[in-house]
């Protein structure tokens, strides 16, 4: 068994999509980022790598690169599903925003990273919550996420 721990952080801003564990919320602002920007999901794969000791995710995809403008991380989250050859038990995760609310959501969260891995969806867990209103996630600036995963 192993585990791997992993963090990410978004600015968000207007005309930019709002991409968490591969599904779209409906909302007026987005992360701001090179790839698609989904902060949960990138968060996830830097779990899979440290639980991997193989590195982070910069190191498989550069935010200068012309391969990864753009790139779907669900895309990202395969691909180092198979480079890893990581066999997930669970994982669980906190994403932190202020708006919008997440919980009519996170079931179809859970089902978008459990399809993409392949897996049950009761070996992911997906909370979310707000920072009160502090710093700039609780200002509305930026959007956070944080993942532990257990291999085998
Ligand atoms: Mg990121």
């Amino acid at each position: 068994m192993r585990i791997g721990f992993g963090n990410d952080i978004h600015r968000l801003s207007e005309g930019r999509r709002l991409m968490i564990g591969g599904i779209e919320i409906p909302y007026d602002k987005g992360e701001e980022a090179h790839s698609d920007g989904d902060v949960l999901l990138h968060a996830i794969i830097d779990a899979i790598l440290g639980a991997s000791a193989k590195g982070d995710i910069g190191m498989y995809f550069p935010d200068n690169k012309d391969f990864t403008k753009d790139m779907d991380s669900i895309a990202m989250l395969k691909s180092i599903q198979n480079q890893t050859g990581a066999k997930i038990i669970n994982i669980d995760s906190v994403v932190t925003l202020e708006k919008p609310k997440l919980r009519d959501h996170i079931n179809e969260i859970r089902k978008s990273i459990a399809d993409a891995l392949e897996i049950d969806i009761d070996r992911i867990s997906v909370k979310a919550k707000t920072a009160e209103g502090l710093g700039p996630v609780g200002e509305g600036k930026a959007i956070k996420a944080e993942a532990v995963v257990l291999l085998e």
